[in-house]
């Protein structure tokens, strides 16, 4: 026997089972309800030996922790992608001794791969979920230490909030609860859009209103469908009207009234390039609109559609970055608050990084799709 990664991987060969039949096959010498209550207590394991230290390496499991599991009947050396892994936290670590030897058993609480939720209410559509979602079950087993893959994290996904934090392309994550004795599935999986289809975040580019009596997301092919689409306007008026498009009010934001041109200082002026207009008299101070005297990256950013999809940078978007960089600039247009220097970090997330170029690669145009609009609007 090689290491204790052989060790593990080999014992992860005996496999479990798949839920429907945990009770009858391979997690064979299962403690009962009745002898898992008998057994000592610990609160992490590695290579089927426990501990009760806090001792935090990355091979060690602790009670609380998120992992993958291999599913049965995979073998530890075939090659399977990170999605197709069983995923489970752990709630509860016991041990016993069976013939001179540890015995390790972990009580897991299942995630729920789409299928499996398919398996058990008919109506739930799998195809309208990511290849790394999972949905968190109340649905509590006993297994085996030796079939514990590694360490993960599942990040929590809700669709309507608009700080959400980024899920990267091979993070798993999470949207539903399932109780799985009832067949329930909390929120309900329907989606915001004027067909009613969830979202599905591999291959759906949405497009959110961010009103809040909105704040729902519809399928950019849907809205085109449907005329959402504003053609008599120029680039600069739809982006404006985007930009004046509040998450924090139904009513517009009044970006007429900021359009004047004002006397300021020119170092003032976000775009650090201008300079004065004649010589003598003046000299320091330009005529731009309070907009002009914003950062102008900043204002780039306000003015974006609020998109997701794998193919629009992220699984959630660029919502957190766009609304933040709104936010701003209505506080800095109003006059309650500069816009803080450390602007960029505020409004930074993956979507707004990765987005360059890669969301054309879809129907309607970025002409097109920049003009578009809500029902609501
Ligand atoms: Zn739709
Ligand atoms: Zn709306």
């Amino acid at each position: 026997m090689a290491g204790g990664e052989d060790l593990r991987r080999s014992a992860a060969r005996t496999g479990m089972a798949k839920k429907s039949t945990v009770k009858t096959n391979s997690n064979h010498g299962a403690p009962s309800d009745a002898e898992w209550e008998k057994m000592d207590r610990a609160t992490a394991f590695k290579d089927n030996v426990v501990s009760n230290e806090d001792n935090a390496d990355s091979e060690t499991f602790r009670k609380g922790d998120t992992a993958i599991l291999l599913p049965y009947p995979t073998k530890p050396d075939d090659p399977l992608p990170l999605h197709d892994f069983w995923v489970a936290k752990i709630r509860g670590i016991r041990h016993r001794v069976v013939r001179g030897r540890p015995d390790v058993w972990v009580r897991i609480q299942w995630y729920y791969s789409p299928n499996d939720v398919k398996a058990i209410i008919k109506s739930f559509d799998a195809s309208k979920c990511g290849k790394y979602e999972r949905i968190f079950s109340d649905d509590f087993v006993t297994v085996s230490s030796s079939c514990f893959s590694d360490l993960v994290t599942v990040k929590e996904y809700v669709d309507s909030n608009l700080d959400q934090q980024d899920i990267c392309a091979n993070e798993f994550y999470m949207r539903y609860d399932l109780e799985h004795k009832a067949r329930i599935i909390h929120p309900k999986h329907i989606g915001t859009c004027l067909c009613g289809i969830p979202y599905n975040p591999d291959r759906d580019l949405m497009h959110l209103c961010p009103r809040p009596s909105c704040r729902r997301w519809y399928h950019r092919v849907c809205l085109v469908n449907q005329g959402c689409v504003e053609n008599n306007t120029t680039k600069r008026g739809r982006e404006d009207r985007l930009l004046a498009l509040s998450p924090d009010s139904d009513e517009s934001f009044p970006l007429a009234a900021y359009k004047n041109p004002v006397p300021v200082p020119a170092h003032s002026r976000g775009k650090c390039t201008v300079t004065s207009k004649g010589r003598g008299k003046g000299k320091s101070i330009v005529h731009v609109t309070p907009l002009e005297t914003l950062p102008e990256e900043l204002v780039e950013i306000a003015r974006l559609p609020i998109i997701k999809g794998a193919k629009a940078g992220g699984i959630v978007g660029n919502v957190r970055g766009v609304v933040a960089a709104r936010r701003m600039v209505y506080a800095a247009l109003e006059g309650r608050e500069l816009v803080p220097e450390e602007w960029e970090e505020l409004v930074t997330c993956m979507a707004l990084q990765e987005m360059g170029g890669r969301e054309e690669d879809e129907v309607p145009p970025v002409d097109i799709w920049k003009g578009i609009f809500f029902g609501c609007v």
